[in-house]
């Protein structure tokens, strides 16, 4: 006999869903908020990460996507190749000169709204590696969203900048990519 299958372990009748619903009016048989909320709620516990991992800190990534620090509690455990079904780019690692255009290519093929989060001190700025041959800092040639520090940062800090993205994401307006602001970011980069 097959055994009854049980949600609730705890038997308690409040558990929500989800922990932060958005802001909004509730009445008896209804909810309203607004939709950049419901779609900020929507990517930002969806977030589909591609690793660009070139040296040590992409195997913290691994550690972090493993069953112990288990990203997959955040909604990041589709973690993708195709730069096209992905939304956050996540450099982690040396990037030399070399391989900045690739960098900004795969950055290229992502389709918007996509972030970036720059993985220990060598995304972020050069690291150790103040040389002629590596990139001081991916920002150098895309825009980065969260910088996450460290030499490699261990996996609490890769969630805690994952956290950060989420909230950037919850409360980005739907409209902020079509903003002149965002135009000028992108043109400051030569992205049209
Ligand atoms: S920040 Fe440190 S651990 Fe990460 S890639 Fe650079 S040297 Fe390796």
């Amino acid at each position: 006999m097959a055994r009854p299958v049980q949600y609730n372990i705890y038997g308690q009748t409040d558990v929500k869903l989800v922990k932060e619903g958005p802001e909004g009016y509730m009445g008896e048989g209804f909810f309203s908020t607004n939709l950049d909320k419901v779609v900020g709620l929507a990517r930002k516990n969806s977030i589909w990460p591609l690793p660009f991992a070139t040296s040590c800190c992409g195997i913290e990534f691994m550690a972090t996507m493993a069953s112990h620090y288990d990203l997959a509690r955040f909604g990041s455990e589709r973690v993708g190749f195709s730069p096209r079904q992905c939304d956050l780019l996540m450099v982690m690692g040396t990037i030399a000169k070399k391989m900045a255009p690739v960098v900004k290519q795969v950055y290229l093929q992502m389709a918007e709204p996509r972030w970036v989060l720059a993985m220990g001190a060598c995304a972020s700025s050069g690291g150790i590696f103040d040389t002629y041959s590596v990139l001081q800092g991916i920002d150098q040639i895309i825009p980065v969203d969260v910088y996450v520090p460290g030499c490699p940062p261990r996996p609490e800090a890769v969630i805690d900048g994952i956290l950060k993205v989420q909230e950037l994401i919850g409360n980005e307006s739907l409209r902020r990519r079509n903003s002149d602001k965002y135009k000028q970011l992108m043109e400051s980069y030569g992205i049209q």
